[in-house]
This record gives C-alpha cells, sequence and structure tokens, in this order.
C-alpha cells in the first residue's frame, strides 16, 4: 500500500503543492497562483503529466538521467542493496562492498591519474569538499597561505554556501551575503555574448590570460585553485573557443595552481566521451561529479582526485570532513550499475559516434531561424541565442528573459521540455536519444520558435 496520492485529480495534487511545498530556484507566489505541472511517470526519453500527456524531455530532468527513464535494473539493485545493507557510514574505519567497487570502476574510467574518490551526497556537496581539501592539500604542503579559489562569472558549482560562491551566478550572490572569502571570479569565455569584434580564438585566449592575471594581482602564494566546467552548463551552454582550455592548461601547470574540472554535468558521455576532460584535453588534478553518475536515480556525488592530491592528504592525518552519505550503499550500487548499463549496452560510445553528430547537424541547422542568432553544441549538450538582430548578435536588452521565457512556454505547451537562460534556450536530453526521438525533438522546437516569433512580433518586440 502506498502513501503516495497518485489517484488525486490534477488540480488537488497542485492545491497540495502550493500549501506545502517550497520548489528551488521558484517564485512562489507565481507559481502556486498557477499551479506546478505534476510529472507522474517516465519511461526513455518522455515524460508523462497527471493529464496524460506525453512530454519529451529535451533536459534529461536536470542534465542528470543520461541513461533516460525507465530502466528497472536500477529499481532491482537498489532493492537488493536495501534488503543487504542499506546503509551503513564509511567513517569510522569501515567500508562496504558498493563503495569500493563504485571507486575502483571510477578510477577505471577516469582520465590519469585520478584513482581516488570522496564521496558526496551531490555536486554542491562535492564542490564544498573541494574547496576544503584544496586548502587542508596546500596547508599539508606547508603553504597555508595558498587559499584563494579562482572561479568564474556565469559559472554554476552548487547551492550550498561553498558551490553557490564557486559560483559567478549574480542573483544567487545578491542573496544571503555570498561569496564566501577567498574567492575570486574571472571573465566566462562567452565569445557570442562577450566577444565583440575580437575571432573566437583571440577571445579565448583573452579570456583565459585573465586567469594569469588574476594569480598575478592575488599572487601565486595565495592562490589554491581554479575551477571551471569543460562546458557551462546552467550559464547557457557556453562552449569555450578551442584556443582557452590549452591556455588554461599552461597557467595552471606554470603557476603551480591545482585545476578542478566540475564535471557535474560534462561527466558520464554528456560531451561524447565518458568526461568533458577528455572531450577538451584537460588534465585536472580533481574532478566533481554527481548528476549523470547515477543517471539521477538516487542522489550522488563525489571528487575524483589524482594520485598526488590524495597522497598529500591521507599522509596529513585526519581530514575532519565528511558527510553522513558519503558512499551511501544503495546509491554506489545504483551508480555502479548504471556505469555497468552506459558501458555494456555501448550508450556513450553511441552518443560520440553517431547521435551526438546527428543531433549537431540537426541542431546548427536551428541558426538559419530568424529568431536565432547562434547555436552550439558539444556532444549532447546545445544551446541557441535567440536574438532580434543576428548580425549585431544583440539581446532582446530588458525583455530578453521574456523571450527566453515565452519559447520556453511555447515548448512546453508543445511537449518539450526545452530550458531558457536569459535569451537562450538550451538542451541536454538523455544519452540514449535515437534518432527518429531527436527529429521530434527539432520539429518541436521550430515550431516553438515560429511561434514565439509570430508572438513577440504580434507585441512589437520585434
Ligand atoms: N556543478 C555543476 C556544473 C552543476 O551543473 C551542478 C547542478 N546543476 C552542480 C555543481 C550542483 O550539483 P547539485 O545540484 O547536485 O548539488
Amino acid at each position: 500500500m502506498t502513501l503516495i496520492p497518485n489517484h488525486l485529480p490534477t488540480a488537488d495534487l497542485q492545491a497540495l503543492d502550493a500549501a506545502h511545498h517550497m520548489h528551488p530556484f521558484t517564485d512562489g507566489d507565481e507559481l502556486n497562483a498557477k499551479g506546478a505541472r505534476i510529472i507522474t511517470r517516465a519511461d526513455g526519453v518522455y515524460l508523462t503529466d497527471s493529464e496524460g500527456a506525453q512530454i519529451l524531455d529535451g533536459m534529461a530532468g536536470l542534465w542528470c538521467v543520461n541513461l533516460g527513464y525507465g530502466r528497472t535494473e536500477l529499481a532491482d539493485v537498489a532493492a537488493e542493496q536495501m534488503r543487504q545493507l542499506p546503509y551503513y557510514n564509511t567513517f569510522f574505519q569501515t567500508s562496504h562492498p558498493p563503495v569500493i567497487a563504485l571507486a575502483k570502476r571510477l578510477a577505471e574510467l577516469a582520465p590519469g591519474d585520478l584513482n581516488h574518490v570522496f564521496f558526496a551526497g551531490s555536486g554542491s556537496e562535492a564542490n564544498d569538499t573541494n574547496i576544503r581539501m584544496v586548502r587542508h592539500y596546500w596547508a599539508a604542503r606547508g603553504k597555508p597561505s595558498k587559499k584563494t579559489i579562482i572561479a568564474r562569472k556565469n559559472g554554476y558549482h552548487g547551492s550550498t554556501l561553498g558551490g553557490a560562491s564557486l559560483g559567478g551566478m549574480s542573483g544567487m550572490h545578491a542573496q544571503g551575503g555570498l561569496p564566501i572569502p577567498d574567492v575570486t571570479h574571472i571573465d566566462q569565455p562567452n565569445w557570442y555574448h562577450e566577444g565583440g569584434d575580437t575571432s573566437p580564438e583571440e577571445f579565448g585566449l583573452e579570456r583565459a590570460r585573465q586567469l594569469e592575471a588574476e594569480i598575478a594581482r592575488l599572487g601565486e602564494d595565495n592562490v589554491a585553485a581554479f575551477i571551471a566546467e569543460p562546458v557551462q552548463g546552467a550559464g547557457g551552454v557556453i562552449v569555450p573557443p578551442e584556443t582557452y582550455w590549452p591556455e588554461i592548461q599552461r597557467i595552471c601547470d606554470a603557476h603551480e595552481i591545482l585545476l578542478i574540472a566540475d564535471e557535474v554535468i560534462t561527466g558520464f558521455g554528456r560531451t561524447g566521451n565518458w568526461f568533458g576532460s577528455q572531450t577538451w584535453n584537460i588534465r585536472p588534478d580533481i574532478m566533481t561529479i554527481a548528476k549523470g553518475l547515477s543517471s539521477g536515480y538516487v542522489p550522488i556525488g563525489g571528487s575524483i582526485v589524482s594520485d598526488h592530491v590524495a597522497e598529500t592528504i591521507n599522509g596529513a592525518g585526519d581530514f575532519n570532513h565528511g558527510y553522513t552519505y558519503s558512499g551511501h550503499p544503495v546509491a554506489a550500487a545504483v551508480a555502479l550499475e548504471n556505469l555497468r548499463i552506459l558501458d555494456e549496452e555501448g550508450i556513450v560510445t553511441r552518443c560520440g559516434a553517431e547521435t551526438a553528430p546527428y543531433l549537431r547537424e540537426k541542431w546548427m541547422q536551428l541558426a538559419d531561424h530568424p529568431l536565432v542568432g547562434e547555436a552550439r553544441i558539444s556532444g549532447m549538450m546545445a544551446g541557441i541565442a535567440l536574438t532580434p538582430d543576428k548580425a549585431a548578435r544583440a539581446s532582446f536588452a530588458a525583455e530578453g528573459g521574456t523571450v527566453g521565457l515565452r519559447c520556453r512556454e511555447r515548448c512546453f505547451a508543445n511537449n518539450l521540455v526545452m530550458r531558457h537562460v536569459g535569451d537562450n534556450m538550451i538542451i541536454a536530453p538523455p544519452l540514449v536519444i535515437s534518432k527518429s526521438e531527436i527529429d521530434t525533438l527539432i520539429e518541436r522546437a521550430v515550431k516553438s520558435l515560429d511561434e514565439t516569433l509570430a508572438s513577440i512580433t504580434a507585441d512589437g518586440l520585434m
């Protein structure tokens, strides 16, 4: 017998939701006035709502359901693990088979000498771990002044105090007194919106060299690490110019700055390889992981740590840090099964070799739409910029948010989940999406763009 009220009519569920549930990143009054769309089940790339509509999930939930919905193997593994060992911690000199196997598997999959894993319950928690770990690392190596972490404006690293401080989201910093001390931000490699007259190649170098300038300003002896997403996700799927990452890598190497690649979105196949660091040829000292690690079926995150960082931390006595759910046995078992399926069914390989290139071909054609100024893509994450003036790469100024929001609402009405970030529309579908489902996604996107164009033209915004 379930206590879950699946049987209630939509309006009753919406009323209860409004009365008792506070939603993340949401204007509560606005949502409660109109009522949330209630999602009741999902299979493959499709969600079903309480009215029976089938919605193509172009965002894989929150960029996490890499394996697609409805994989009963994960449910079976979770049930079996709950029966055998539902919980035990790894704090006081104990361990358990699921966490041991998952750490080993991650060490095999991760590039280079990223061979050690510190688990967390989410991406935000993992980035909080990273802040404490890199500072502890430098203190253990006799350089306690190396504390500052350099991050990027419009980056996203989570919603905890630490994660939101590393992130460069002004709307988040405006609430609750952020960022915490000793975190600074350089500009993002967003050529379309900020590149002006420079070429993408020049701009990529220019933005990377801001890191060197910031290290010089702070003093190399005060800088612990640089953190960035290989491809910015929540910032609007900002694909960096090809020149950017090689220059960042050179600067981190030259100045003894630890490089943290936040792979929470880009990990586990999203960019066409197991990790974005492989796609972009980055050699991080630490990688943040979450989301696709379990395809979102259960919460789990972590930091994959290189040999030299692990040796220093392990050799420095107690690391006074950890979460009740670090290495949770059920989450670890589900993640392990998820990784098995992604690998054995060739999902990551097929995405890199076939479906992501197919999506690229279709997606880039959206740039021909009169409302679209730029189309960009890396593997299975993609964005378009909406513009009133293609040649000027202009934004919709004050109405910008409104146009993106209008388009998102058109998409939702057309049974496609596409997210908006200001004037940008973004997608990151499950990696299992087929070519014909990609065709459906593109058809619904074009229809929604046409309707958005008609509506803003009627309102005199274009
Ligand atoms: N880092 C990145 C790059 C993310 O995209 C996110 C979540 N969108 C996080 C960290 C935070 O992860 P979580 O929401 O699991 O805390």
